[in-house]
């Protein structure tokens, strides 16, 4: 009889649940596998069955293909699979996302998935669920990640927005397409002037809109010539769009990123970016010891991230914790790609806290320009 307590276990396929016969967001096609969200690390193509949040249900399918065959339940629903209890509780982290409850044999497990504390107009909030063993995240798993407050951050893009307008600018926004596009929509200030999107941006704000999320009138940007004056125009688009030929017909244009890396980068290592601005779909650091604290878990895995950090920060809590392996990515929504430069769990092995500043300039270092489509 499998053990209770080894619920999930990593495999050549993703995390994988023995007594259920499922897997919780593998990374290769599965016959069955409980999705915490649709971004690409987590959601993988091909998988014979999906199950995901009602709330969730839209874009999964948009970015699984409508050939994918998507089961889906309210948050906080059982759903009995061979005998493992599954519910799912919202994550805070892009729409639909959420953390999966697993109980067997009186053991229950919660994975996060990505999460975040913060409020998000355009997801369910946060809930910490009480468990045994909690799976978390640790994209921004140092002390240095505080993320100001939401409104402050709407209002600097705001400001920036009317005076590039009132410079004669376009505004060029970039987040990613699914999940941060539509938080940074959520925070514009129409009256400042029109709103134009990419079309990666434009297809899922459809599926957010169909979704009851309540975003500002936006039009798709594809058909817009060069010629044109976009002065006063706000376009929002993914991280990929920076510095091809689209962005360009927008000049004279100001261009800005939203990021929780921006935090340690500023923009300084950034070409051709005006403004950095932090704001990021992960749990910063207090977030994250919040987080873990509220479950009540007694055992902790550590999964994308600063794995190692968290592990010795929560051990000297007295909390038993280990670094679990995946290919999940973290944000890599500036481009920089420090998940996909430096491997996961890199980082987080050979630094210590007393380290931190050398962490942080190894992640400048480690700055790439590699361009991926997903994971705010
Ligand atoms: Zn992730
Ligand atoms: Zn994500």
């Amino acid at each position: 009889m499998m053990d209770p307590s080894k619920l999930l276990r990593p495999t050549e396929l993703g995390l994988y649940c023995e007594a259920g016969d499922f897997f919780v967001d593998p990374w290769r096609p599965v016959p069955r596998a409980v999705v915490t969200h649709a971004h690409a690390d987590h959601a993988c193509w091909g998988c014979g069955r999906y199950l995901t949040s009602n709330e969730g249900r839209r874009v999964l399918q948009v970015r699984m293909g409508h050939e994918a065959i998507v089961d889906s339940v309210e948050f906080g629903e059982s759903v009995d699979l061979n005998g493992v209890k599954v519910s799912l509780h919202p994550a805070g982290h892009i729409l639909g996302s959420s953390q999966v409850r697993l109980e067997y044999r009186g053991e229950i497990w919660v994975v996060s998935g990505d999460y975040k504390v913060e409020p998000d107009a355009t997801c369910s909030p946060f809930e910490a669920v009480r468990c045994h063993t909690f799976v978390t995240e640790s994209t921004f798993g140092l002390p240095i990640y505080r993320w100001p407050s939401q409104q402050a951050i709407f209002d600097e893009i705001n400001a920036w927005w009317r005076s590039n307008r009132d410079a004669g600018k376009a505004s060029l926004l970039l987040g990613y397409a699914l999940g941060k596009s539509q938080r940074l929509l959520s925070g514009l200030d129409p009256s400042i002037g029109p709103i134009l999107t990419h079309g990666a941006v434009e297809k899922l704000n459809r599926a957010y809109r169909e979704g009851g999320i309540d975003l500002p009138p936006t039009a798709y940007a594809g058909t817009a010539t060069k010629g044109k004056s976009w002065a006063g125009v706000m376009v929002v688009a993914p991280p990929s769009a920076h510095g091809t030929p689209w962005a360009r017909k927008f000049a004279p244009v100001s261009t800005g990123i939203a990021s929780g890396w921006m935090t340690i980068r500023g923009t300084r290592r950034r070409k051709a970016l005006d403004r950095g601005f932090i704001l990021s779909d992960h749990v910063d650091w207090p977030g994250l010891l919040g987080s873990v604290d509220a479950t009540g878990a007694s055992r902790v895995l550590v999964t994308h991230g600063y794995t190692s950090v968290v592990v010795k920060w929560l051990e000297e809590k007295g909390l038993q914790a280990e670094v679990l392996a995946t290919r999940y990515e973290g944000e890599r929504d500036d481009g920089g790609g420090e998940a996909g430069d430096l491997g996961e769990g890199d980082l987080g092995e050979t630094i210590t806290l007393g380290e931190v500043s050398n962490e942080v300039q190894i992640a400048l270092d480690g700055e790439g320009e590699s361009e991926t489509e997903d994971d705010a």
